[in-house]
């Protein structure tokens, strides 16, 4: 009993916590908007698409009690990595753009074409699959390498014919950050970050989802693309 009023408790702070973020990072955005070119206007749709779609499930996901928690300590590095690049980086960097502490300005880079239309091309998959892939996970959902209390495997939704569509959305953002963000540091360091998650973390999840799942997964292994959807 305890603990389910703590996590409420604690899930209202930390909505109300979110949503001050997301206005302070928005209305920073909005005092230096003149300074950002087209593109950079269209990440800041990825930005808060991120934060919104991921608000309510990591909210919910406090209340979720794990099971097995593998989160050692290179799983650390690897989440504090993409957690720097994939918003405050390039957030702090299109706040200062153009003033006296636009400190990144010496890795900056200009792409040869106007990269507005290819983010919002690009943005349309990204929020769709962050969107279902948090939706159809529910409960299942964890930030990190964990299995929940009465874990479920969930082989429906966007997860029938992909086994990562999260990461799949992931992806996609990680290559639109460089595309719209043309700082190397800013835009480009996410493309890093996430490639060492991504090849790290996959076997270790696709092992612990064996160990809980056995043949299940397997057979869903067998039936399913890593991020490229198979059709069979
Ligand atoms: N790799 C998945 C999920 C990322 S969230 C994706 O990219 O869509 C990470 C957590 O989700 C893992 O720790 C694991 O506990 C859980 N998970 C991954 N695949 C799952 C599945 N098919 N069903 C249920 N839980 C899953």
């Amino acid at each position: 009993m305890q603990k389910a009023g703590g996590a409420y408790a604690s899930g209202t702070v930390g909505y109300v916590l979110s949503v001050l973020r997301m206005v302070i990072a928005g209305g920073l955005l909005w005092w230096n908007f003149d300074a950002l070119t087209s593109p950079e206007r269209v990440w800041i749709a990825f930005f808060f698409a991120l934060l919104i779609i991921r608000l309510p499930y990591h909210e919910q996901s406090k209340s979720v009690d794990t099971a097995v928690d593998q989160r050692e300590g290179q799983e650390r590095v690897l989440i504090a990595g993409i957690f720097l690049t994939i918003w405050p980086l390039p957030l702090l960097y299109l706040v200062t753009k153009g003033g006296p502490f636009d400190v990144l300005s010496f890795a900056n880079y200009t792409l040869l074409f106007d990269t507005s239309v290819l983010g919002l091309i690009l943005f349309v998959p990204f929020a769709y699959l962050f969107w279902r892939s948090h939706a159809d996970l529910g409960r299942n959902w964890s930030p990190s390498l964990e299995m929940r209390e009465e874990h479920q495997l969930v082989a429906n939704g966007v997860y029938k014919r992909v086994r990562h569509p999260m990461y799949a959305a992931l992806w996609i953002y990680a290559i639109a950050q460089p595309l719209l963000v043309q700082n190397l540091i800013a835009g480009g360091a996410v493309v890093v970050a996430f490639a060492a998650l991504y090849v790290l973390r996959v076997p270790k999840e696709e092992e612990m989802m064996l160990r809980e799942f056995g043949d299940e997964y397997r057979a869903y292994m067998e039936r399913t693309g890593r991020i490229f959807p198979k059709f069979s």
